[in-house]
């Protein structure tokens, strides 16, 4: 073999290439270990993707979960509760979810076929992915006799509208805290510090709010649906009467006529009704009475006021004042 030295020089560059190339690729393989570990950790930072039935409750995880949970709500804030119907785009919401947050009772009852349909077997009842916030609500209105669904009423367990109390708010989201704490053991110490931040914040403002209502201990309201309970618990007002006969039963004209009695006779200043009902009834209630309509958000978002829990209370609390202050209608 002809040993040229020109040859030779080639050979060792060949070499040398051979070698810069085992380099290369070890480093592109170390390289390619690295970024494996990175997508890893950044897989294991990915927030926790949180399913809310209601915007309040999604309002209270997100204060609470803060970065590192992914909040959706099922139900829009401007329609009511009780009757919505999910999209296929909730369905995916809730295959995708680690956590399912929502009211219990019979509040949502298109939460079944949502869970049926979306199949993710973690947040069926009594699973590690269920929040039921009815759990340790101490719930008025719980009927002494069993009562069915057809006799017309919605609300067979008792009242589920208990978020509109602060003292509730406190409960659930301790739940929540607890909750997320639970699925995300990693991120505890940063949920128990968001939640005791929200539950400071929360004891002054209530401070407040009981303060801004002292005058009018007492006083009486007439509602449309039966969500106020709680709030008129909270507020030390009193609510008895509604202009739907019974939960989920539209006004009829014997209950308007009986309503209209009712406020003349003690002097009502106000009807409260949430915004997704239509006003008409409220409003015409409210002319031949003498009184005013009195909106309040039953759940965050539901008007730009209301944009989380406190600023909800806040404007409904200065709702409920405004129509008090203007106190009793003349005439009587
Ligand atoms: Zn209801």
């Amino acid at each position: 073999m002809r040993s040229d030295p020109l040859t030779l020089a080639a050979y060792h560059r060949k070499r040398d290439g051979a070698c810069r190339r085992r380099a290369f690729l070890f480093s592109f393989f170390l390289v390619t270990c690295h970024l494996s570990l990175v997508t890893a950790e950044a897989a294991a930072e990915k927030p926790l993707n949180v399913v809310a039935t209601l915007s309040t409750f999604a309002d209270l995880a997100k204060t609470v979960g803060g970065e590192h949970v992914n909040v959706s709500t099922i139900a829009p804030a401007t329609f009511n509760p009780h009757f919505i119907e999910p999209k296929p785009s909730d369905v995916l919401k809730v295959k995708r979810a680690a956590l399912l947050i929502h009211a219990g009772l019979d509040l949502e009852l298109w939460r079944w076929p949502l869970l049926d349909a979306a199949g993710n077997t973690r947040l069926f009842p009594g699973q590690p992915g269920e929040l039921d916030l009815s759990q340790g609500i101490p719930l008025l209105e719980v009927p002494t006799r069993v009562i069915s669904r057809a006799e017309g009423d919605i609300h067979i367990y008792g009242n589920p509208h208990y978020w509109l109390d602060p003292e509730n708010a406190k409960v659930m989201a301790q739940a929540i805290g607890d909750k997320l704490s639970a699925i995300d053991p990693a991120h505890e110490q940063d949920y128990r510090r968001n939640l005791q931040d929200f539950l400071t914040r929360l004891d002054q403002k209530i401070s407040e709010w009981k303060a801004r209502l002292a005058p009018y201990q007492g006083q009486e309201l007439v509602g449309y649906h039966k969500e106020w309970p709680y709030l008129m618990r909270f507020a030390g007002l009193k609510m008895e009467q509604y202009l739907e006969p019974k939960p989920g039963i539209p006004p009829t004209p014997k209950q308007v006529q009986f309503i209209e009695g009712y406020m003349r006779d003690h002097r009502i200043p106000a009807v409260v009704q949430a915004t997704y009902f239509p006003r008409r009834t409220s409003d015409a209630v409210a002319r031949d009475t003498g009184a005013s309509v009195v909106l309040l958000c039953q759940n965050a978002r539901e008007l730009p006021a209301c944009s989380d829990y406190l600023s909800m209370l806040e404007y409904n609390v200065t709702q409920l004042v405004g129509a008090l202050e203007q106190g009793a209608p003349a005439g009587g």
